[in-house]
């Protein structure tokens, strides 16, 4: 069945015309100000839910060019896909280089070894991106179990010689920013503390024996350890073997390899403001994903919704007063240098961006709309809500818009917005061999998108500017954990959420 059929729906979109509330002034027309408010958002949001068009975008990126870890052949495919893609829309688009690290994953596998006590079985285990490989036959050594940072550091000596175990109890999607730092910090403090390898339990709300890989990162002058994930089964089974005493034994083989730096680009596209070209509304998401599964989620739903945006807006006559500039970030996974790229290379430019999106959570529905800005913003803001009233999404969340690939234009005080989606479902497949096409539904898919381009019309086209927000007491960290996503709010209220249309 077509992604369409499954997407169409006019109950929604009369009940989208007949959204209440509109701003005062906004779209130029020589209809109301209303009136033309809410025909854009039948132009935007309307294509949006019956085309199928980021569904097919998203087909197109998953099963033709798959996994695209910086630095890979694919990575590059992806690259000229997004550029034929935006040419094919009829939106300008460029590239521009980035400097990327190039890790590969080699033959991997883990092994409990045998005791008096237990049978030996395999582990399944997947390298972490940076980790170190082990030589060919491996590293054997006893597993030392801890559940933080702190933990690590009271064990002292007894880590030496070992391989570290780092244990967690993740069970929803607001957990992910609680113990993330286990696998970004974890292995470069046991290097640290004398550890030979280290094992992390993969951080996920659901596992079907999958281990999630994700980056982590070793401190200057700390030599790199051999550090894999773990599925949670695994880690469980550790975890009981330790605590019914006597010693554990694992056997790690990881064949990853750290190449020479790779020539990548990020793709960056535009539409040009009608009335204020300079002033910039960026819309981005995240080009490369893990090497593992296809990126579905994370973030080829993010590109395709933002690409979307581009060519629904594209094509409306009159342009929206702003620019809208579309930035696909390359390597947000694994060391988030396009974002770094984009805001050296923009700096002079960055006053300028008056607004900011990345959407980098997974393709699962709307939830509302978040925003960080100065002071006002939810008054100006909360006008433009109206159409996406059907979609259960005209709801300003309390939790802030942001996102890695944003962060380095925080200390510019770039104004942040963003859709929130639901990522109930998310880190069941996060950095996974599962993060496939099939997890996504086509129709969550597509409210999302037309969330992210009326919400992208709306700032380009709103009469005032956002307040910027105030400058951050310190720099953001630029090398914490990549691919966060800190879906950290409380449960949003969620305003007459739509029945998803069934087959
Ligand atoms: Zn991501």
């Amino acid at each position: 069945m077509s992604a369409t059929s499954l997407i169409f729906s006019p109950a929604l979109m009369i009940s989208l015309l007949a959204a209440p509330s509109a701003p005062k002034a906004g779209a130029s027309s020589s209809a109301s100000p209303q009136a033309a408010q809410l025909q854009m958002a039948e132009r935007l949001v309307g294509p949006a839910l019956t085309e199928g068009h980021a569904w097919a975008r998203l087909t197109e990126l998953t099963d033709t060019i798959g996994p695209r870890l910086s630095g890979s052949e694919s990575a590059e495919a992806a690259v000229q896909w997004a550029l034929r893609s935006f040419k094919a829309d009829g939106v300008k688009a460029w590239t521009e280089p980035v400097k990327v690290p190039h890790w590969i994953r080699g033959e991997e596998h883990g092994e409990l070894l045998a005791s008096e006590r237990f049978r030996g079985k395999s582990l399944q285990i997947m390298a972490l991106g940076g980790s170190a490989p082990t030589p060919p036959e491996g590293i054997t050594a006893e597993v030392v179990e801890v559940s933080s940072l702190e933990e690590l550091a009271a064990l002292g000596d007894r880590v030496k010689g070992r391989v570290v175990l780092f244990s967690h109890d993740m069970k929803v999607p607001e957990d992910y920013g609680k113990f993330a730092g286990l696998r970004g910090r974890g292995p470069s403090a046991a290097a640290k503390a004398g550890a030979v390898g280290v094992l992390v339990r993969s951080l996920a709300t659901a596992s079907l024996s999958t281990p999630h890989t994700g980056a982590t990162g070793f401190a200057e002058g700390i030599k790199p350890i051999p550090s894999a994930s773990v599925t949670v089964e695994d880690a469980l089974l550790l975890h009981r073997l330790l605590a019914s005493g006597g010693p554990v034994r694992v056997r790690l083989v990881l064949g990853c390899k750290e190449l020479p730096e790779a020539d990548s680009f990020n793709v960056v596209a535009e539409v040009k403001g009608r009335e204020k070209p300079e002033e910039i509304v960026l819309i981005g998401a995240h080009l490369d994903s893990w090497d593992v599964g296809s990126g579905a989620h994370d973030d080829g739903a993010g590109v395709v919704m933002v690409m979307e945006a581009a060519r629904l807006i594209a094509r409306q006559k009159p342009a929206p007063r702003r620019t809208v500039r579309v930035v696909l970030f390359m390597n947000e996974e694994n060391g988030l240098r396009g974002a770094k790229a984009y805001a050296d290379a923009h700096a002079a430019e960055l006053p300028r961006h008056v607004a900011a999106l990345e959407m980098d959570s997974g393709g699962g529905r709307p939830l509302g709309v978040q925003l960080r800005a100065g002071e006002g913003g939810s008054e100006l803001v909360r006008p433009w809500l109206a159409p996406l009233t059907a979609l259960g999404a005209a709801t300003l969340l309390s939790s802030e818009a942001g996102g890695a690939d944003l962060s380095p234009l925080v200390p510019a005080q770039v104004p942040m917005f963003s859709v929130r989606t639901d990522a109930s479902r998310y880190f069941d497949y996060h950095h996974t061999h599962a993060d496939t096409l099939d997890k996504v539904e086509p129709e969550a898919l597509a409210q999302s998108t037309a969330a992210v381009a009326w919400m992208t019309y709306a700032m380009a086209e709103m009469p005032s500017l956002l307040v910027r927000p105030a400058a951050p007491s310190k720099a953001p960290s630029l090398v914490a954990p990549p691919s966060q996503v800190h879906p950290t709010a409380p449960a949003a209220p969620v305003v007459g959420a739509p029945k998803t249309p069934g087959p």
